[in-house]
Parts: C-alpha cells; structure tokens; sequence
C-alpha cells in the first residue's frame, strides 16, 4: 500500500510539476509584493508548464530563515539585502529587473528633498544639524543610498544631524513630514515625488531636491549615484537544470508580460555603498575603530587595565620599597663603619695601654737591665781617669776601654729601641707572618728585660705551605702576654719548673699556637673567669691582659683558650689563626 502511494505521488509530479518556491522580499507588505511580481509568477508557470512556480513572501528575517532552511529555490530582493546575504547564504544572481526607461544597472538612486522656501538648504552638506526623515535604518533606497552621499558630503547621518527620523513605509509619508514641516529634510527613492505629483498628491514646486545629479538619465530629480535594479538569485540548493531554465526564460520574458530581465548585473557599487557605510558584511569594520574595539572588547580591557594598574602600582610599591631598604642599608652601612672605627680606635688604644702596662710591669727589670751597661760604662770611664791620674794610661788600655764602653751603649741602645718600637702607637695591618720569627723576638725581648729569665725552647712544626696574615706586632703582644702570665705563675718554683715551651703546629686549616708551662696553675672555679676583664690573681694586676688577647685573636678569625696540663701541674694556653695557602 505504501509502496503503491509512493509511486502515485511519484507520477503525479511529473504530469502536475514540481513546486517551485520564489521567496520575495516583501519590504511594502504582502500585498504589495503579491501585486508587483505576479507577472514573473504567471509567466513562469506558462513558460515552464512542468513546474508550478509559486511566490512566498518574507520579511528581512524570514528571508534568511527560509534561505538557510531549504524553503525556497528563488529569491526575489532589493539589492542592499542581495548584497548582504550573498556571501553568508551562498546565493547567486542569474538575471536583474530591467524596468522601464532605466538601465539595469543604473536603475535605483535617491532624493533628498526639502521645501522649496527653505534656501538655507542647498546641497547634502547643509544638512549637518538638520532633522532628516527616511524609512528604515536598513531602507535602500529610502535611506542608505542618500547617507552614503551625506557621508560623502562629510555629513555623518548618525552622529551630525540635529535628528534622523525613521518614520516607515509607505515613503509618501516622508513627503508628507517634509510638507508639513515636522522635518527640514526628506529621504526617499528617486522619482516618488513625480510619482505624486503625477497622482495629485503634492505640487513638484513646493518642493526642491538637494545636489541634484545631472545626466542621470533618469526623467526624475536625483541626489545620489545610482545602483543596480533587484536581482533574481539561486540558491546553492537549486537544481541546476531548474535555474537555467528560469534564467533562459526569464531573459526572454517579453516587455509585454509586465516586467522584463537582463543578465545580472555587476553589484559591486552596492558593496562599494556597504563598505563605506560600514554595515551588513563590512559591519565588522565598525569594530575596528577605537571605539568599536573598546565596546567589543571592554571586559578584555578592563581585565588587561586592572593587570596593568596592579603590575605598575607593584612595581613602583617595589621600586619605593628597594629606595628605602637602600637607604636604611647605607645608613647601617655607615652606622657600621662608623661603630667599627671607633671600635678599632679604642682597641688599638686599649692595646697601647695594655703594651704600657706589660712595660710598667717590666720597669723594675729593666731599671736593672739598663743599669748593667751604665754601671760597666762607669767602670770603664773611672778606670781610664784613675790610670791617667797615675800616669800610666797606656793606649792599649784606652782601645781596651773604649772598645767595652761602645759595645755597653750598643746593648743600652738595643735594648731601648726594642721597647720603643714595642711601646709606639701604631695601626692595625695584615700581611704574611713568620710565627716562629715572632715568637724568637717576643722572648728576646722578655729575656733582655728580666734579670733572671727562665729557658723559653721554641718548637716550630709549621710546614712552609703555611701562611698566616696577621698583624706581627698584635701577636707578639699576645705571646708576649703569654708568657709573661707564664713566667709570673712559676717565679717562686724552683728554676727546673720555670722552663717553658712554645709549639707551633698545623692543626686542620689553621695554626695553633700552644704556650705550655709548669706553674702554679689555677683554681677550677677561677678557670671560668680567666677571660673576664679584670680578673686577676695578682697584687699589681690589672685583669686586662687575657681580654686583649682574646680581641685580637678573634679580630684575626681565630680563638684563643686555656686548660690546666693534663699530667703535670700548671697551664696550656692556646690560640689558632687562620692559614692561608699562597698561590705562588
Ligand atoms: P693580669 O696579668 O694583669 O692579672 P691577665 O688578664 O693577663 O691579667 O691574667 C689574668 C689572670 O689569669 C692572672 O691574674 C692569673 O691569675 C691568671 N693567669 C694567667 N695566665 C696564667 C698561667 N699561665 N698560670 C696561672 N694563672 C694564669
């Protein structure tokens, strides 16, 4: 049963014809278009009788809609919409309205008319700041023609007239607004206002056309260029058997039918129009102005704007931050080296006096020591008046005498310089040190101003790669000190307990300096206290020795300590300086 139905319809379409849509842009109303294309229709459906063509009328959208969905094989439309939808619905012309007395493709323009009693309105120009009426924003000939020419004109129609009123079709209605004074100006298709006139509607003299086209070859006034007539366009859908038989008959379709076709025309002055006006496929251009690009954009922009002002209000928050704590650290900087001068300042004070002190603590010894030179001097000299008295100063024991005395002075001399050079004021310094040199020169120093000095033996286990950079004169102050703590704690023993030892060994990276004696040691709840200031065993003491040398220890990176001998009475005192390896 099915199959029978199928095959009925089947028969039934190629003896009736298949259905042909032609949808029209009705932009006047349904009933307008059904009146004004109902030639095509009726001769169509005589010239291919095995079709039944049939005309659906559509708004802009509906259009589009019934494009897109298949619904319609023909698309009747004014040019603006042709151009429009072209390219996005993929329809293509196969022949253009050629109406009477126009060339296809010069067939529609506008114009723009004023009252004739308005002379302060000339051309399209005067129009800045005027009211203007037209149909629709997106009207051909009833607006965008004519704002295409303002725009020309250098009258923008959306921003630089005092108003743009859209009033609708029918157009007569914009004569009417003109006439009545409700506008300056009137937009409307070309030759209206003859059509009018014609029909008794208005008088042509009342009215007047701005920047009329000459040679137009209409019989009409005319203010703008003018542009291809409606196409008939196929769809990519279309059969194509179908379209070339339309167009064949379309162009054959005689003037007498009512309507007649040429080949299509070129619509590129209708682009041309688009592209200036910047609407329907040039309508993205629009977004490419500042403007249209910030309207479009502006969530893009705030969000980058916020990024910005959040990354500059960071980066100068860091750049204030980095000019504080530059100019705190300089100022610590120089709250430091001001603290450390003056630290070095009263540590090299401190050092003098302590170098005094050991003097002082000397002065008896070296009152004595002195006084040996001076007395054998004395001697000598007495000597040489005694002999000289008597008369016999022979010149052997003048040379005799003389030599002793020379070799005295030198002794008193040695012995002076030695403490001058240890007792003047002096600065800090660092440079390569022989410590075993310094220790030989501490105790020549000690020996020379004791009366009685015990055997000081020197061990020095230092290999050559050793170097130290120290002040000399810093640490001989230390040994120095040292020893004569050494020295003092074994006075009263007996002369075999009094020697002692100093030993200069690698220990790790560094050198220690070890100064062992046999003394009376110290109490193990004094021990703690051996580095305090002032503290101190001794009658004349000052307490300030062992605290010196703990500063100039550190100062050179090292430390310096002290325990009793392990297996024999008395101390070990110790200190450790940094070595360093020479490169060459
Ligand atoms: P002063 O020699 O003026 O007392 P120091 O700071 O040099 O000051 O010494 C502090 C104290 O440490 C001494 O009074 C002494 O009691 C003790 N002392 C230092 N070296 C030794 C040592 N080798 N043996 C025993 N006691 C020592």
């Amino acid at each position: 049963m099915c199959c029978l139905v199928g095959i009925f319809l089947l028969i039934a379409t190629k003896a009736f014809g298949a259905d042909v849509a032609i949808g029209v842009f009705a932009y006047q109303g349904e009933r307008a278009a059904a009146s004004d294309w109902s030639p095509v229709i009726r001769y169509l459906n005589q010239a291919l009788p095995e079709h039944h063509f049939r005309l659906d009328q559509y708004d802009a959208a509906g259009l589009r809609d019934a494009i897109a969905t298949h619904r319609v094989d023909l698309v009747i439309t004014n040019p603006g919409y042709y151009v429009s939808i072209e390219a996005e619905l993929g329809i293509s012309r196969i022949a253009t309205l050629d109406a009477d007395g126009t060339h296809p493709a010069r067939a529609l323009g506008s114009v723009v008319v004023v009252r004739a009693n308005r002379p302060d309105i000339q051309v399209l120009a005067d129009l800045a700041g005027k009211r203007v009426a037209a149909v629709a924003p997106d009207a051909f000939g009833g607006y965008l023609v004519a704002a295409r020419e303002m725009l020309g004109q250098g009258v923008d129609p959306e921003s630089d007239l005092k108003e743009i009123r859209f009033v609708g079709l029918p157009m007569n209605r914009i004569i009417e607004a003109v006439q009545a004074g409700e506008v300056d100006a009137g937009i409307v298709r070309a030759c209206l206002p003859e059509q009018m006139a014609s029909q008794g509607l208005i008088r042509l003299e009342d009215f007047r056309a701005l920047s009329v086209q000459q040679d137009s070859g209409l019989q009409c006034s005319l203010s703008t260029r003018l542009y291809p007539n409606w196409p008939i366009a196929v769809t990519r859908h279309t059969d194509p058997g179908l379209a070339k038989a339309v167009a064949r008959a379309l162009l054959a379709m005689p003037e007498s039918s009512g309507m007649s076709w040429a080949v299509p025309a070129d619509y590129q002055p209708v682009h041309d129009l688009y592209r200036e006006l910047r609407i329907g496929p040039y309508a993205y251009m629009r977004e490419i102005t500042p403007e249209g690009l910030a309207r479009r954009f502006w969530p893009w922009l705030l969000g980058l704007l916020a990024i910005l002002t959040a990354w500059i209000v960071h980066t100068v928050r860091i750049e204030h931050q980095v000019h504080r704590r530059t100019a705190e650290l300089r100022d610590s900087l120089a709250a430091r080296d001001k603290a450390e001068a003056k630290m070095r300042e009263s540590q090299d004070q401190m050092e003098h006096l302590s170098r005094l002190s050991v003097l002082g603590e000397l002065s008896g010894n070296l009152a004595h020591e002195l006084n040996q030179p001076l007395t054998t001097i004395g001697t000598y000299a007495r000597t040489v008046l005694r002999r000289q008295e008597r008369g016999n100063l022979t010149p052997e024991a003048i040379t005799e005498a003389s030599t002793e005395i020379a070799r005295e002075a030198e002794r008193a001399a040695g012995i002076v310089q030695r403490i001058r050079h240890f007792a003047r004021k002096r600065r800090a310094t660092r440079e390569p040190i022989d410590l075993a040199e310094i220790a030989k020169e501490a105790r020549h120093l000690l020996v020379g101003m004791l009366a009685r000095a015990p055997e000081i033996v020197i061990e020095n286990h230092l290999t050559p790669k050793c170097t130290v950079l120290a002040d000399s004169a810093q640490i001989q102050q230390v040994l120095l000190n040292l020893i004569k703590n050494a020295i003092d704690a074994c006075r009263d023993l007996p002369m075999k307990r009094q020697n002692l030892r100093i030993v200069i060994e690698p220990m790790d990276n560094r050198v220690a300096v070890h100064v062992i004696d046999h003394g009376i040691g110290l109490d193990v709840n004094q021990l703690p206290h051996l580095f305090e200031p002032f503290f101190t065993t001794k009658p004349d003491g000052l307490g300030l020795g062992l605290p010196i040398c703990m500063t100039i220890i550190e100062a050179h990176g090292g430390r310096l300590w002290a325990e009793p001998n392990k297996d024999a009475p008395g101390m070990h005192f110790s200190f450790t300086l940094p070595c360093h390896e020479l490169s060459a």
